[in-house]
């Protein structure tokens, strides 16, 4: 871009028109000096006078009106410039001089041309666009392309770079050199920052702010290129929120927004620059290490995301507990294509879930195993609501102090053909696909219709406790379903014990704490099973209307170690049951197995038990056979 460089005025654009009006006036001057050669041989003045006269009026005429016309295409060439809104720009690509429209430098900001050079231009590209910018010229000029064009940023007078499109065409001697370019630029920097924002929409996550999967996808592909010719390695650790849904559906959506802004927060805490973190949709989220040493680095990180997550979250006055299952894939072990490593991560990640959450696992291949596994689980799990495949076995209850029989705990069993599978094997599966709502109401049903066949078997009332998961739980009008089945089968509510795990009470706020008053107000029991196994939050227990507590059986278990001598394990025993008693809470002990445990749980108090010791949970005839023919002990 050229103008005359050293003018301190800013140059106008000379149209081509120019050069053409000069070999006129050449070939004018050619013809006059032929004649006046031709007249100097004949040795006469007049002639040569005449001659020159014409040749001088011939010139100036000629010279006026091509300058007319001169001007004219100037004036136009500006006025469709100014109209255009575009800058102008000239260039000697040997001299380097630049000219430059006083357009362009009205778009940088400047009254004063100081271009005298491409060197001063390039000063103001922008350092990231100075390659491009050269390479494109250089193309050009190598006639490699039709015409030059190249948007990149250029620094304004008040140092914000502003984006603009440069177009121009060289203008080439015979051999094909380049010897002087021209062209306009436009700015674009609105333009720009739009495409900006629709790149970063595109690639970003509105609520939290973070990449997207497109984003993962291509840094993923970026990651495993280097990854390859470095021989590195790279980890993809997903991180799937353990209670994100029962808190969402519970406490509304709003607040689920706000938690995973917070998780987002947290998460984006524990990585490193260079590192993307990824929301994939829902409570899904996904760290990529481009750069990881090896396996036991990347469990590492993997373990340290986790922890950042321990600690409760203080959203819009609720402290939520938000536990995650971490699943982890590493190039190049567990797979050596993108597509792979998602999968293997998010399989890892089920792996975990499915351990109870709160961990990490490392992709294996066992788990493709499981994977289809899960998958046909569901379709039989479909199959068995149909075929009512289902069926209840009861756990007898006893009272410690007494041995008295006081009632059972239905458990579900799904018999699929000829094998019996425990419901740890099938609830997940239920939970996660909305299935365990009809399986839970075939349970209530069934439960409740039991206890209604018993009344009379024994002098005193049973109780009968049933298993209730988060879901069922807060899905549509429990009260009155589990009120209308115990009228049905003519079993007093006070009856009815429905067990409730610790993850149900995160959601136990406001509606959710009505739900659990009016079924306690109707005389229903409610226990908390497996205490101690979550995050056991005793505040829960001062605000809810619980019955009863269940010791989880892992505390039963470990309260004697393997030579039978009393152990440490079980030390939170005595803790457990005075607090419960001082809350008047019932003390129910899981997982009794011998009579050692059942002596030590009596002398502390313990109010109830079940395990396999006294029994073992039978189907319903052998249930009535041994427990309830024997008069309940
Ligand atoms: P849970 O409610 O804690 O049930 C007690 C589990 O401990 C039962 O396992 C029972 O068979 C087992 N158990 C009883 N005594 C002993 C013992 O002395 N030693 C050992 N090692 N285990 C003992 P089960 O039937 O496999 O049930 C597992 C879990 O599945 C239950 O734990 C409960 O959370 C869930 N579940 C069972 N039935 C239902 C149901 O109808 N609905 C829902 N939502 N969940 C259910
Ligand atoms: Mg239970
Ligand atoms: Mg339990």
């Amino acid at each position: 871009m050229s103008m005359q460089a050293a003018q301190p005025r800013t140059a106008d654009w000379s149209p081509p028109a120019a050069g053409r009006g000069v070999a006129l006036r050449l070939t004018g001057l050619a013809a006059a000096l032929s004649l006046l050669a031709l007249l100097w041989w004949q040795e006469s003045p007049w002639p040569l006078l005449v001659a020159l006269a014409a040749l001088i009026l011939y010139g100036g005429v000629g010279t006026v009106g091509q300058l007319r016309r001169l001007r004219a295409t100037q004036r136009a060439y500006q006025l469709a410039m100014q109209a255009a809104h575009d800058g102008f720009w000239e260039w000697n690509p040997v001299s380097k001089r630049l000219a430059v429209g006083p357009r362009l430098l009205e778009i940088l900001g400047y009254s004063q041309n100081f271009l005298p050079d491409t060197h001063a231009w390039l000063e103001l590209v922008h350092p990231d666009d100075r390659a491009h910018y050269n390479r494109t010229v250089a193309e050009h000029l190598k006639g490699r392309t039709p015409f030059f064009y190249c948007e990149y940023r250029v620094r304004s007078h008040s140092g914000e770079y502003r984006w603009i499109a440069s177009r121009g065409i060289a203008v080439r001697d015979a051999r094909g050199v380049a010897y002087q370019m021209a062209g306009s630029v436009t700015d674009v920097t609105e333009r720009k920052r739009h495409e900006e924002q629709i790149a970063h929409l595109a690639r970003h996550d509105q609520l939290t702010g973070l990449s997207n999967r497109f984003l993962l996808a291509e840094r993923l592909d970026e990651a495993l290129a280097a990854a390859r010719s470095a021989g590195g390695c790279v980890a993809l650790i997903f991180i799937d929120l353990d209670r994100f849904k029962d808190i969402n559906d519970s406490l509304g959506h709003r607040l689920g927004d706000h938690l995973l802004q917070a998780v987002a927060g947290r998460l984006a805490g524990g990585v490193r620059a260079g590192e993307t973190l990824v929301r994939q949709g829902g409570d899904e989220f996904i760290a990529l290490l481009p750069d990881v040493t090896g396996r036991e680095a990347a469990e590492a990180r993997a373990q340290a995301l986790l922890e950042l997550l321990e600690t409760p979250f203080l959203v819009d006055g609720n402290h939520l507990h938000v536990g995650a299952s971490v699943g982890l894939s590493l190039f190049p072990d567990d797979g050596d294509d993108a597509e792979q490593l998602l999968r293997n991560a998010d399989t890892a990640m089920y792996a975990a879930k499915r351990d109870g959450g709160g961990t990490v696992r490392r992709h294996t291949p066992a788990m493709k195993e499981r994977v289809l596994h899960r998958a046909s689980m569901e379709a039989r799990l479909r199959r068995a609501i149909e075929q009512e495949a289902f069926a209840l076995h009861y756990q007898p209850q006893f009272e410690t102090a007494t041995g008295r029989l006081l009632g059972a705990e239905a458990l579900l069993r799904w018999r699929d053909g000829e094998e019996w599978i425990p419901p740890d094997r099938f609830i997940p599966v239920a939970e996660e696909t909305g299935l365990i709502v009809p399986i839970g109401d075939w349970v209530l049903e069934n439960a409740v219709a039991c206890l209604g066949r018993w009344r009379g078997a024994l002098p005193r009332p049973l109780r009968m406790a049933i298993n209730l998961s988060p879901r069922q739980f807060w899905s549509g009008d429990l009260t009155s379903r589990v009120l209308a089945a115990a009228e049905r089968h003519g079993v007093d509510p006070g009856q009815l014990e429905l067990e409730i795990t610790e993850s149900m009470l995160l959601r136990a706020e406001g509606e959710h704490v009505a739900v659990l008053r009016a079924l306690r107000g109707r005389g229903v029991r409610l226990a908390l099973d497996d205490f101690g196994t979550g995050y056991s939050s005793l505040s829960y227990l001062h605000r809810l209307p619980f019955t009863s507590l269940k010791i989880d059986r892992s505390f039963v278990g470990a309260l004697f170690d393997e030579d039978g001598n009393y152990s440490e394990g079980g030390a939170l025993i005595p803790a457990i049951v005075a607090m419960a008693h001082s809350l008047e809470l019932e003390v129910v002990a899981e997982g009794v197995e011998t009579s050692a445990q059942l002596v030590l749980l009596r002398d502390l108090g313990v109010d109830l038990h079940q395990g396999f010791f006294s029994g073992r949970p039978a189907a319903e005839a052998d249930f009535v056979r041994r427990f309830l023919a024997a008069g309940g002990r």
